[in-house]
């Protein structure tokens, strides 16, 4: 099973990601998390990325679907995925699912978890204390960008997935628990 979490920044998709993998055994690949990897390597990519991801604005779609493809074709990714934070733009979304047809591989799923987006702002101030890592793109004036290239570059994939029949949403403001059960509910 392919699935896509989909999501605002801060959204709570990386939460739920993780508890899929604990409960489900399944694969989690986080474009934002390969990124901060290669940052954290010191690779060229990584020195890259960095200053674009501090400034809240999108890596170019050829370095994602790049990372992407080299990661789904490891022999972990064969039994299905969930995608979190990724794709994020329509290129990336087409790039996926020219991917996934040439591999024969089908995508279940697009779950949005949706929010509000005044609590976001105290959510991502919240997570460096709650997950004791502190992200440099965790400020108020990085979200507000990381926002506003959410409601440009990525929101106008979801009526590209409503419009495929895969796209459910679930109430994001509800606690973990109850967005997890939510989730599960879709995926049965
Ligand atoms: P995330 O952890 O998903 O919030 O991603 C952190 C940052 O990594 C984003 O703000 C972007 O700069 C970059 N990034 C992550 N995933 C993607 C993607 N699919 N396309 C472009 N940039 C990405």
């Amino acid at each position: 099973m392919n699935i896509i979490l989909f999501g605002a920044p801060g959204a709570g998709k990386g939460t739920q990601a993780t508890r899929l993998v604990d409960q489900r055994g399944m694969v989690q690949l986080s474009t934002g998390d390969m990124l901060r990897a290669a940052v954290s390597a010191g690779t060229d990519l990584g020195v890259r990325a960095k200053a674009i991801m501090d400034r809240g604005d999108l890596v170019s779609d050829d370095i994602i679907l790049g990372m992407i493809v080299e990661r789904m074709d490891s022999p972990d990714c064969a039994q299905g995925v969930i995608l979190d934070g990724f794709p994020r733009t329509v290129a990336q979304a087409n790039g996926l699912d020219e991917m996934l047809q040439a591999r024969n591989w089908s995508l279940d799923h697009v779950i949005e978890i949706q929010v509000d987006e005044a609590a976001l702002f105290a959510r991502i101030e919240n997570r460096a204390a709650e997950t004791g890592q502190v992200r440099e793109d965790d400020n108020a004036e990085t979200l507000r960008k990381r926002l506003d290239v959410y409601h440009e570059s990525t929101a106008p994939l979801l009526p590209f997935y409503s419009d495929k029949g895969l796209l459910r949403a679930v109430d994001g403001m509800a606690g973990i628990e109850e967005v997890g059960r939510q989730i599960d509910g879709i995926l049965g």
